[in-house]
């Protein structure tokens, strides 16, 4: 049955988990759903805050504050990527974990949603700084952490050599071998073939899933990227395989252009032999950061930070696409701009779900103890990333809506669903 959309998205000047909230509420009054049911979801289930005194190299005592919220556990054990950033703090932990629920119901995993993260700068802390940290997160939280309960993974700041420390101190306080216990881990510790690049992937294959539907030729098309970490850097150098040609890359520390198209083999070799960063990159022209988001390209990647496009940007946007590889780049009240202006916007909680996707198969072949190669992985990944982008472009169509609503309302279909048949108290 076809509802048509008669709700606008109110103003949210709040927090992340507001912008979360209005989406919702959006997609829950297009698709009908029943006010129990929204309310279950406008209401995360659990939210820890722990306070982790660290030892600081210079010998002084440092409190840090970390956080874990289990958004929703009726489909699954809640999974979720744990974030070290100076500005985590615990609404935007809520706000990460709710999109998780809704991101693995649409990818169709077995999972609920969670999030974690510490208040932290990771770029200036040493590596025994980190580790102290990272151990004392896991120790804090391993009753809340377990293979079948909640199960970490990277996220921003974060990477492989963290999950290999949280693995580590998980199995020392349960004393056994739980390799399922957190994914994104390095390869040998039971980590999976394709994991690192799987977030890049997936924007990858969403990007050529979209211009399908657009009827444009990825060989003709240009691209910008914001940000060059974890999601950024893949998404950047698979975009560039397709045939698509990066005009802009940026990081935190200097944002490049280039009209011919920037070598991104070239930018990914120097940003791995110079500290994870862009500066002193010579592959295009200094621009400012907001340049990027506004440049003439067809297609804008955001890949590194929330709450990017704002009304304004969202007013001098010339891509004709956007991907969102970072959660939560769009503010609600640039939605409709984007809509009024005609820009298809494949929205995070389906573009970035490749990461937890390929999470789901390592924790799979952590449960099995046994190994597939990468074209087997990619291959499992790309068909889920398809199957998903289908459901959610189906759910676009039938209620003549936004990817953005489709997608929730594709979520909220499965989340129903799973309320009303476990029950209630
Ligand atoms: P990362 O830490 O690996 O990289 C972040 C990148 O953003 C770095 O290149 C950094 O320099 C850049 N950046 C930081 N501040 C910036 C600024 N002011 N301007 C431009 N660039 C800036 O993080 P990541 O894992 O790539 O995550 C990026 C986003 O993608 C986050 O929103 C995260 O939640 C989301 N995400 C990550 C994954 C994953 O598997 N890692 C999965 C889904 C979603």
């Amino acid at each position: 049955m076809t509802r048509k959309p008669k709700v606008e998205v109110k103003a949210t000047e709040g927090s992340m988990f507001d912008a979360v909230l209005a989406r919702l509420d959006k997609a829950a009054e297009i698709y009908g759903l029943s006010e129990d049911v929204k309310n279950v979801l406008r209401s995360p289930q659990k939210a820890i805050k722990v306070s982790l005194p660290i030892m600081m190299d210079d010998g002084k005592m440092h409190i840090f504050e970390g956080y874990r919220t289990i958004h929703s556990t009726v489909l699954g054990p809640s999974k979720g990527g744990i974030r070290y950033a100076m500005d985590v703090n615990e609404e935007e932990v809520k706000a990460l974990s709710a999109w998780m629920s809704f991101k693995c119901a649409i990818a169709n995993l077995p999972y609920g949603g969670a999030k974690g993260g510490i208040t932290c700068d990771p770029r200036s802390m040493s590596v025994g700084e980190l580790e102290r940290l990272t151990r004392a997160y896991t120790v804090a939280l391993s009753d809340v952490f377990g293979v079948d309960h909640d199960i970490p993974a990277p996220d921003m700041g974060t990477s492989s050599r963290e999950m290999a420390w949280i693995l580590d101190a998980y199995n020392k306080v349960h004393r056994s071998d739980f390799p399922g216990v957190v994914t994104g881990k390095p390869v040998g510790l039971g980590g999976s073939m394709g994991r690192e690049s799987a977030t890049g992937r997936g924007i990858m294959i969403c990007t050529l899933a979209a211009l399908k539907k657009m009827k444009l030729d990825p060989k003709k098309i240009t691209a910008a990227v914001q940000g060059f970490g974890n999601v950024g850097l893949h998404a950047a150098r698979l975009l560039h395989d397709q045939g698509i040609k990066v005009c802009a890359i940026g990081d935190h520390t200097v944002t490049l252009w280039n009209e011919k198209g920037i070598d991104i083999a070239k930018a990914v070799k120097y940003v791995k032999e110079n500290k994870g960063i862009l500066k002193g990159f010579t592959g295009g022209k200094e621009i400012k950061n907001e340049e990027l988001l506004t440049a003439a390209v067809d297609i804008l990647v955001p890949a590194a930070l929330q709450n990017v496009i704002t009304k304004e940007i969202a007013n001098k946007i010339k891509a004709k696409l956007i991907i969102e590889g970072a959660n939560g780049p769009t503010v609600p009240e640039a939605d409709e701009v984007l809509k009024e202006k005609g820009i298809v916007v494949v929205p995070d909680v389906l573009a970035n779900s490749g990461g937890v996707t390929v999470s789901y198969f390592e924790w799979v072949q952590n449960k099995y103890g046994n190994y597939w190669t990468e074209e087997e992985v990619n291959a499992k990944h790309d068909l889920s990333m398809n199957t998903a982008f289908e459901n959610v472009w189906n759910n676009k169509l039938e209620y003549k809506t936004t990817m953005r609503i489709g997608a929730y309302i594709t979520a909220l279909k499965k989340l129903e669903m799973g309320i009303n048949a476990k029950g209630h108290y």
